[in-house]
């Protein structure tokens, strides 16, 4: 049995629906069909990346190009699938030619991505390059800036953990790029276990009381 409310879920849901048909911006023109979301509903990670390309376009699916296939391979990598997590974008509709996202397509689909957010209520959102992370930031800094460099952000009514990340695209063509992605991503188990994990036992030796020391053994240290 489901420990969630269903009705989040069913919200989530319906959400998505009401977003299938937005036309908001322009690029609801070129679109085959909005790109949501996918994953797991409930997930405490959350990725998000920049914008649907010419695969997820057509498939209706976030990342399921090359980009896609190397996000898969980080994630098995730290022992996660896909389905543990939840991902999205920016925008939910592909830009064309795979452009840029411009800033007034930025606002126009910003509340989609924020509603998602508060209703998947997850615990870690990790930004995929420039676009998810100065928009989910607030802030002008770049990913090379702030990769790495987990912060507190208070998204809607949500406070969350922001982890930036270079995008994976981007890393595909860099080794060096993608060696710092993987060690980025290395600490993601760490950054889920926050808060969640009961602090370690004390060590058997720390419940044996020290044999007194004369006072002035103190001074050698
Ligand atoms: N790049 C993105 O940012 N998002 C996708 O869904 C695919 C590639």
């Amino acid at each position: 049995m489901s420990a969630i409310p269903v009705g989040r879920l069913d919200e989530l849901e319906a959400y998505a629906q009401s977003v299938a048909g937005c036309t908001r911006c322009r690029l609801s023109q070129g679109r085959t069909q909005v790109v949501f979301g996918s994953g797991n509903p409930k997930a405490d990670l959350m990725f998000v990346g920049e914008a649907p390309g010419f695969h997820e376009d057509k498939q209706g699916v976030p990342f399921v190009g090359q980009a896609g296939k190397l996000l898969e391979r980080l994630l098995a990598g730290i022992g996660l699938q896909r389905s543990d997590v939840y991902v999205a974008n920016v925008l939910k509709c592909r830009p064309p030619g795979n452009r840029d996202p411009q800033p007034d397509e930025i606002e126009s689909c910003e509340s989609h991505l924020f509603r998602q957010i508060e209703l998947i209520e997850p615990r870690i959102v990790a930004t995929l390059g420039n676009f998810a992370t100065k928009l989910l930031s607030g802030r002008p800094l770049g990913i090379t800036r702030v990769h790495g460099q987990e912060q507190e952000a208070t998204l809607g009514s949500r406070t969350v953990v922001l982890y930036p990340l270079y995008h994976p695209a981007a890393a595909l063509y860099t080794p060096a790029m993608l060696k710092v992605l993987e060690s980025d991503f290395a600490r993601l188990p760490e950054l889920l276990g926050r808060g969640v994990e009961p602090p370690p036992p004390l060590p058997e030796l720390a419940l044996v009381a020290a044999p007194e020391q004369p006072a002035e053994q103190l001074g050698l240290f």
